[in-house]
């Protein structure tokens, strides 16, 4: 079970509890919080970027054993996708990179629409190389 309570940036609040989440698809576009992640699991600060999916469509069951759809973008995206891998036992600093905490592999939605005008299947990945004073 997860429990999901924000505010998304144009201020729509996400308040979900759900009951064996599975995400059923998901964007190309990745994304991430250029703050990082945390977690109130983990009692210290793990500085990195941790690659996300950019969209997530998710299947669930509500308290009433209700089958719900969720399409999610932007930080509830990201939360979701945070939550979910606490079921599976993975925690948000398993995804960040190890030799380099700043680097992500970002598709971006130049890159996307790049892709539908040359048919490319392969997708590009972008690097970033950042300190994490270049970030506030
Ligand atoms: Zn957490």
């Amino acid at each position: 079970m997860i429990a999901i309570y924000l505010e998304d940036d144009n201020g729509k609040l996400h308040e979900y509890m759900l009951f064996n989440p599975k995400i059923i698809s998901h964007s190309v576009e990745n994304t991430y919080l250029e703050s990082g992640e945390g977690c109130l699991s983990v009692d210290r600060e793990v500085s990195g970027f941790v690659p996300r999916h950019a969209r997530v469509k998710v299947k669930a069951f509500d308290i009433d054993g209700k089958e719900v759809t969720l399409k999610l973008k932007g930080l509830p995206s990201i939360a979701i996708q945070h939550e979910i891998d606490h079921l599976d036992g993975i925690m948000f600093y398993d995804h960040i990179d190890k030799e380099n905490p700043f680097k992500v592999c970002l598709i971006t939605q130049h890159e996307m629409s790049d892709r539908k005008n040359t048919g490319l299947l392969i997708a590009r990945c972008f690097f970033r190389f950042l300190k994490k004073s270049d970030l506030f």
